[in-house]
């Protein structure tokens, strides 16, 4: 893909994040070394995404005098897309402790793999000033740009995407959609397959984390494949600009 087409995409070229993406992606890698990596990996990006935040001056007395310091500006909102990007929350909390959490259930129909909405307790009024959306896969970037429609509605001045790894149709969704809204990932892999999944990426990244490797039963009678497939054909006709 090339990257340079979307200014708003920010590939981590940190070596630790190569070294534990490369660890995450392994099949051999069990749920609870694949939790941990997706921790660390949330607070390397997390630390990289947060760059830009504004901060304002204070004074700190240290034990010998006065001086001045800094202090974090915005209010941040953190925003995972349930359930995969519940995983990324403690990192990021552990950045910036004082950081809100707000749930938005949004999941992926089977077949035509548009976003549902679920669960959303947001109050009538923005709290916060910078929302993270904590996902970490950006697969078709449908969630994610129902998302920041949400966010943006609720009144949130600057929303960004915090991923593992993106496909490059999610890349093209989100940011057709939401050129303003910066994306933050470990990693763009080559596309997503038939099935809706980024390939060569990890695999489900809720079923890794939380060890539900049985599946969704499919509903009898219907073949989602078909419809799925033609979904990816779409976004990937989209991403090459072609009608
Ligand atoms: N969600 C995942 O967990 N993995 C993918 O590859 C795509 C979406």
């Amino acid at each position: 893909m090339d990257a340079s087409r979307f200014p708003n995409l920010h590939v981590s070229q940190h070596p630790l994040v190569a070294h534990k993406l490369a660890l995450l992606r392994d099949k051999a890698t069990e749920p609870k070394k694949f939790r941990e990596l997706v921790r660390e990996l949330s607070w390397l990006l997390g630390y990289e995404a947060m760059a830009d935040l504004t901060t304002q001056p204070i004074t700190v007395e240290t034990p010998l005098e006065s001086m001045a310091g800094a202090e974090l500006e915005p209010k941040v909102g953190l925003i995972p897309v349930l359930r995969a990007g519940l995983g990324m929350v403690d990192a990021m909390l552990e950045l910036m402790p004082s950081a809100e959490v707000w749930h938005i259930g949004l999941y992926r129909d089977e077949r035509s793999l548009k976003p549902v909405e679920y669960y959303n307790k947001l109050p009538d009024a923005a709290t916060v000033q910078v929302c993270l959306i904590l996902d970490p896969m950006l697969a078709t970037g449908g969630s994610s740009a129902a998302t920041v429609d949400i966010l943006k509605h609720w009144g949130a001045a600057r929303i960004k995407q915090v991923s593992l790894i993106a496909a490059p149709e999610g890349v093209a969704t989100l940011s057709s959609a939401h050129p303003d809204v910066d994306i933050h990932v470990a990693a763009v892999d080559r596309a997503l397959n038939e099935r809706g999944y980024i390939v060569p990426g990890l695999g489900d990244a809720g079923d890794r984390q939380f060890g539900t490797f049985a599946g969704p039963s499919s509903e009898p009678g219907h073949d989602p494949a078909d419809e799925t497939a033609e979904v990816v054909r779409r976004l990937q006709r989209n991403l090459a600009g072609e009608p």
